[in-house]
């Protein structure tokens, strides 16, 4: 068996001792006779596996008690138009910082149901930065003011967040949940699809203080309403059963094997500082976004030329370093260096893309 450095933006790595662990407990999770797969969610031992995945959680991100820990399905992209759904209930408006794809389509989607406003953008010069705020254009009551933390495409992190005083901050976490400490308590809500730093695609986290649940629009679907989810500890339906397992899993890894977020962070400070130090030494590579704004997670670059980026994506992946082309919209390359891609996949790319280097320079 060999396994190649995989630097797919998402679905993503993950940790080969949870694999191995998943492996391991395939046919018979700890004599219960049966696969996770197979169970009842129901069922008394599939009880207790999604509720030591929220207790985990709770305890890794250290998520306040007046905090609802929700795992939806529908993927990052439903929730944006859950939370217009659930918090347009006073003035119906709400302001978003475009910085990506992402932050654009949550905007689109918020605009159907209420006056959903634009206060800034880096669209000007490809989402390569984190466009300064200015606090006297933000909308003094809005419902809710929306970032995306990490943006996956291009590269970029929110190094500090807005101050939006009493307006609930909400913030997609997609791509950067768990690679660091997050102050949770500073936000409103916080959501994240699995794929990236959690586990397998098919589960989504939201995490919802609970003053903005109960009053979802009357429109609400019943299924995009946080009370139905909440009042029922995530067991209104059937949820993603295997997925939520899967987190869990990843949970125990990041609290057992890594030791926890401040630890995950210097990790994740290790692996990026090389990347980013070789870029910004190199004769031929460059990375497209601002020093200041660079995100931890994904590490976007170029060779500025076009036949030399397809050349280098080809290259990689024969010697082992997949999924390093850029986004379909931006091209170059992308590396997402997410928690569980080790340090050594790292130090094994800057070695080959010095070889690169020095045989294309
Ligand atoms: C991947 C991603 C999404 C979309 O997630 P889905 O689960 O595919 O809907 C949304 N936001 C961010 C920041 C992402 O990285």
């Amino acid at each position: 068996m060999s396994r190649v450095y995989n630097f797919s933006a998402g679905p993503s790595m993950l940790p080969e001792s949870v694999l191995k662990r998943a492996a391991d407990e395939m046919l018979d999770y700890q004599g219960s006779g049966q696969s996770v797969m197979e169970m009842s969610h129901r069922s008394k031992v599939y009880d207790s596996i999604i509720k030591e995945a929220e207790a985990l959680l709770r305890e890794v991100m250290n998520i306040p008690d007046n905090y609802k820990v929700l795992f939806l399905q529908g993927g990052a992209s439903s929730q944006f138009a859950m939370v217009p759904l659930n918090l347009f209930n006073k003035s119906k408006k709400a302001d978003y910082v475009i910085t990506g794809q992402w932050a654009k389509k949550a905007y689109q989607e918020a605009k159907k149901y209420g006056e959903a406003k634009v206060i800034a953008s880096s669209e000007d010069k490809t989402y390569s930065y984190i466009p300064k705020l200015d606090k006297s254009t933000f909308t003094e009551d809005a419902d809710y003011f929306y970032i995306c933390v990490n943006n996956t495409i291009y590269g970029t992190l929110y190094h500090e967040l807005p101050d939006t005083g009493n307006v609930p901050l909400i913030g997609d976490i997609s791509s950067c949940v768990l690679s660091e400490p997050i102050d949770v308590s500073k936000f409103g809500i916080l959501l994240a699809g699995a794929q990236k730093n959690m586990g397998p695609a098919g589960v989504t986290i939201a995490i919802v203080r609970e003053d903005l649940i109960g009053n979802a629009m009357d429109i609400t679907p019943t299924m995009f309403n946080y009370k139905t989810h909440a009042d029922n500890d995530s067991m209104f339906n059937t949820p993603p059963c295997y997925s939520i397992y899967m987190v869990k899993l990843v949970l125990e890894w990041v609290k057992n094997e890594i030791g926890g977020l401040e630890k995950m962070k210097e990790l994740n400070e290790k692996k990026a500082n090389l990347l980013y130090d070789f870029l910004d030494n190199s004769k031929l590579f460059k990375g497209t976004v601002v020093p200041e704004d660079r995100s931890l997670m994904n590490v976007p670059f170029i060779t500025g030329s076009d036949e030399l980026d397809a050349k280098f994506v080809k290259e990689s992946t024969a010697a082992g370093f997949v999924n390093l082309k850029g986004h379909r919209s931006v091209g170059g390359m992308r590396a997402s260096i997410y928690n569980a891609m080790p340090i050594e996949g790292v130090e094994k790319l800057v070695e080959f893309m010095k070889k690169f280097e020095e045989e294309n320079a």
